[in-house]
């Protein structure tokens, strides 16, 4: 429901007086790509104009939660980002602010009612949720939390905590109160380096963090959880993509009982790093599996989600400013 007028079992002067009194919040589509049988992306606008946007992935076997009849959705929970990672466009214009936890939830309730008005899905098309679209999802930990807590709800969207997973670049504090609240979210940590010199170069939050202090971190989530902890990790030519890096990863995958995903980098306007041949790919795959860890390479375009990060947003504000390419 997007306003009071809709809410037909109260009287007239009720929606009257409570549309008086109250606004009611919904964000606005500003731009779509792609189609129901491929990856969708929605960019929406907020009440004072700034752009998030969300991926609707179609039903298949998610690499995030259980096999999925229906459809995951990746969120976004800040605009712009504060973590500045070199290869990322959420971060390049800086940071912006956090989404208030209805602007979280929006995103799910606005891509249902999407979907119901165009091919009259069902009222309830979403059953996993990927928090990694824009932004550092711990850096808004209470907004987030309380947006999950009504998506989680019986009452709410009704989504399973096992169904929503949670990614982070390595905020180890956060990462530790997560450990400690109620539910049983999933975590994924953008590792991106088994080491702090390859890390150091991509991710400036290395630095405040440093491998040693994430791991821990990471260990006392995997602890307090019994959770299973996905290792994201983007191959980027010539950064990453080492064989050297394949034992201490493993090494890293089993100290956390993780399996590691690895993606392909996906390449950003103006920005100078390209993804590995197939080859190379290969190799740090084969690598991994050698060494004994449960890895999977994401390699389907259509369903490759973290294209989305910032780069949808990056394309229309700069379309909005009359520079695009
Ligand atoms: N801030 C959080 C969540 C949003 S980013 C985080 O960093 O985990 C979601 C994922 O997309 C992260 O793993 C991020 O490193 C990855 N990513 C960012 N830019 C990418 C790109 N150009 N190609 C592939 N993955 C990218
Ligand atoms: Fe921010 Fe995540 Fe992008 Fe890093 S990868 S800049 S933390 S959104």
């Amino acid at each position: 429901m997007a306003n009071w007028s809709a809410m037909t079992n109260l009287t007239e002067l009720l929606q009257h007086n409570l549309s008086e009194a109250f606004e009611f919040s919904t964000i606005e589509l500003a731009h779509k790509q792609g189609s129901a049988d491929t990856t969708e992306k929605f960019l929406w606008k907020l009440r004072d104009g700034q752009l998030v946007e969300s991926v609707l992935i179609p039903a298949s076997p998610s690499l995030y939660g259980d096999q999925s009849d229906r459809h995951t959705l990746c969120v976004s929970t800040q605009v712009g980002c504060a973590y500045g990672c070199k290869f990322c466009a959420s971060g390049l214009d800086g940071f912006k602010r956090d989404l208030e936890p209805s602007e979280i939830i929006d995103q799910v309730l606005a891509t249902e009612r999407w979907h119901k008005e165009q091919d009259g899905a069902n009222d309830r098309l979403i059953n996993n949720l990927v928090i990694m679209g824009m932004g550092e999802p711990l850096a808004n930990f209470d907004n987030l939390m309380t947006a999950l807590e009504i998506l989680n709800a019986g009452w709410g969207a009704n989504i399973g905590a096992r169904k929503i997973t949670i990614s982070t670049s390595g905020l180890a504090p956060e990462i530790r109160r997560l450990a400690h609240q109620p539910r049983q979210y999933r975590l994924a940590i953008s590792l991106h380096g088994a080491t702090d010199e390859v890390r150091n170069r991509i991710m400036p939050l290395n630095k405040k963090y440093p491998l040693a202090e994430l791991t821990a971190a990471a260990e006392e989530y995997q602890q307090a959880k019994n959770g299973k902890i996905t290792l994201e990790y983007v191959l980027i030519a010539h950064v990453n993509d080492a064989l050297d890096q394949t034992k201490p990863l493993a090494d890293l995958a089993k100290r956390l009982r993780a399996k590691v995903n690895l993606i392909p980098y996906n390449h950003v306007d103006g920005l100078e790093w390209t993804r590995p041949d197939e080859t190379t790919q290969d190799a740090f795959l084969l690598a991994l599996i050698a060494h004994g860890t449960k890895v999977t390479l994401r390699r389907e375009k259509g369903h490759d989600i973290d294209a989305a990060c910032g780069q949808l947003r990056l394309r229309t504000e700069k379309e909005l400013a009359g520079i695009a390419d």
